[in-house]
């Protein structure tokens, strides 16, 4: 189990500088099993279940390491880090943008794109989704300018279809319709703007796009757009 002083891990996990976390225990701000804790100075072991023994300002620590987030992205939002425009990582609490290790989206969507998307600071999970290896199923539904007429079905699913401007086919992909205008796609790649651009293959235009799921891990109902919540363990395995 790892140890560290309590000035340096808080400092990681983007509650301020050294100076200002010694500055909130003075005022009494950090407690350890209910009592002050005053000594920033002082080495903690870093187990996961620190949460539930910490508070800073009367709040649970965050997660220690390996957070993965769900966030129902509004349309409008950018999956980047760079400014210019509202980014996904406006949404969540400001301190975690200083976190360390860094906290990114898993993939991501496009700035008019809603839906299911997850952000972690465990590099090795960011890895094993987005990796072409693991083939996860990303699951969008789409609503479409112009009515289907049933052959995209076949087109997607052959295996043989090229998108503008490229040389390898695409991977088999599973369309269901769901009403003329409207369908679910399954892809387990992920090409640029990928699922507009096979719809525009197909002689359609996509105009509304939401991810709903992420092999079988579904966005849940209760969650708004804009809202988000920290995924367990057993929500996380849905995924593979
Ligand atoms: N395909 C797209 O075209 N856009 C997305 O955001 C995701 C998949």
């Amino acid at each position: 189990i790892p140890t560290s002083r309590v000035d340096k891990l808080l400092s990681s996990m983007g509650y301020g500088s050294r100076s200002q976390i010694a500055q909130l225990a003075e005022a009494g701000g950090i407690t350890l099993d209910a009592a002050g804790l005053r000594d920033v100075s002082k080495r903690i072991s870093v187990t996961p279940d620190l949460p539930d023994r910490m508070e800073i300002d009367g709040e649970a620590l965050d997660p220690i390491f390996g957070m993965v987030i769900l966030l129902n992205k509004p349309v409008g939002l950018t999956c980047s880090h760079k400014d210019g425009g509202r980014l996904v990582y406006d949404i969540l609490p400001e301190r975690w943008k200083r976190r360390r290790p860094t906290i990114s989206t898993i993939g991501r969507l496009d700035k008019q794109t809603s839906g299911l998307l997850l952000l972690t600071d465990n590099g090795d999970l960011l890895h094993r989704v987005t990796s072409p290896k693991h083939n996860v199923k990303k699951t969008y539904r789409a609503a479409l300018a112009r009515p289907l007429d049933g052959t995209e079905v076949d087109l997607f699913a052959s295996g043989r279809l090229i998108l503008q401007g490229e040389k390898r086919p695409l991977a088999p992909a599973e369309l269901v319709l769901v009403s003329e205008t409207e369908a679910l796609l399954s892809i387990t790649e992920g090409r640029y703007h990928q699922v507009r651009r096979m719809f525009a293959a197909s002689g359609n235009h996509v105009e509304g796009l939401r991810r709903e799921r992420l092999g079988r891990l579904a966005l849940p109902d209760g969650i708004a757009p804009g809202q988000w919540k920290l995924l367990r363990e057993d929500e996380i395995s849905l995924i593979f």
